[in-house]
């Protein structure tokens, strides 16, 4: 984002608009944080603000700051629609292609209203007015902190745009361990603190709400743990039988991967999630260094993100999607065995 397009955005932001904001779909604490971050700071100015998300989030998410006015396009389709129309403005805030909307795709892509992107994630498409794309970024948060402050509005972030903000620079980061955190991501976050965020409570909030019975899934996916040592590779699977055995809710699975990852000499790591209803199985990669699972999904499995981590999908049932796996890790052993 250039000078010009910062003056113009300014511009455009002078008189009140009508504005929806929108995050990608299976939206995750980056993705809920910068949407609600920017409507805080917009209805602060006055714009008439509204972020709808392609479908429903995770119940860990349901507590930050004007979570409640948010709209889930699935179930309020014609209310969102009738807003799309009329918007003059939609920011489309952590994905990089108009697809990672789902079910919105068609109406944003019809729509005549000004697109501004901020997103942190590889390759960008260009269907955005305005693109504020930035993959050495730890979140989407962090970036809408530096639109902010391009903006010279960093005084008008107050406790519920701090709040919000820091729940996706923490989510996307690990809690502040993946290597996208930077010495800026820690200035940050310091600020966010000095104007209002109550980290404790955040962490709490996110983190240490489980139920007993994702405690057990979790239990579930960890029995289900295999690792292949000659390509460092740690890989998880969970069935639809199993997820309904455990009561299986949105959310349930978030992060389950990471434990794959955790295990000493392992630099790769992989869960596969079966939807029966989607008749799909969901994919997340998670890599250690310099190995890019973003390439690794792109390539295989209709998906991509960023270096370390990634998702993607296979329509291949449960046992040929993990064989389809385990079949091409010996093309990345050179790169796995690097790190
Ligand atoms: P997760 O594994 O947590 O679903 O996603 C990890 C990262 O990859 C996130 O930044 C997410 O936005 C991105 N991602 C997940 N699934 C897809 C996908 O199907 N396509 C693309 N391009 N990115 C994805
Ligand atoms: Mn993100």
């Amino acid at each position: 984002m250039n000078k010009q397009d910062i003056s113009n955005i300014k511009h455009l932001l002078s008189i009140p608009k009508k504005i929806v904001i929108v995050p990608h779909k299976n939206p995750d604490g980056d993705a809920i944080g910068s949407t609600l971050g920017l409507y805080h700071y917009l209805t602060k100015n006055n714009h008439q603000v509204q972020v709808i998300t392609p479908n429903d989030y995770p119940f860990f998410l349901k507590w930050i700051p004007s979570e409640q006015n948010i709209l889930k396009y699935d179930s309020q389709t014609e209310a969102c629609d009738s807003l799309i129309n009329d918007a003059d403005i939609i920011f489309t805030l952590d994905f990089n292609a108009l697809h990672r909307a789902g079910n919105m795709e068609t109406i944003l892509a019809a729509s005549k209203a000004i697109k501004i992107m901020i997103d942190h994630h590889q390759a960008p498409d260009d269907y955005a007015t305005y693109v504020f794309s930035d993959v050495s970024m730890s979140s989407t948060c962090e970036m809408v902190y530096h639109f902010i402050d391009m903006l010279g509005d960093l005084s008008l972030i107050d406790t519920n745009i701090a709040t919000c903000l820091y729940v996706g620079i923490m989510t996307d980061t690990g809690s502040f361990r993946f290597p996208s955190t930077s010495s800026e991501t820690h200035r940050i976050i310091a600020d966010l603190i000095d104007k209002g965020a109550n980290n404790s409570v955040i962490h709490n909030n996110i983190y240490d709400t489980n139920s007993y019975k994702s405690l057990q899934l979790l239990g579930c996916a960890l029995t289900n743990l295999k690792v292949i040592p000659e390509s460092k590779t740690a890989y998880i699977t969970l069935s639809q039988e199993e997820l309904n055995r455990y009561d299986h809710k949105k959310g349930d699975t978030e992060g389950i991967v990471n434990y794959g990852l955790s295990l000493d000499n392992v630099v790769l790591a992989a869960i596969f999630i079966e939807d029966k209803q989607e008749g799909i199985i969901k994919i997340s990669l998670r890599s250690k260094g310099s190995f890019s699972v973003n390439e690794m999904s792109r390539s295989h499995f209709e998906g991509g993100g960023h270096i370390n981590a990634a998702g993607g999908k296979s329509s291949l049932s449960l046992k040929d999607t993990v064989e389809k796996f385990i079949s091409i890790l010996p093309s990345y052993n050179k790169a796995l065995n690097n790190e």
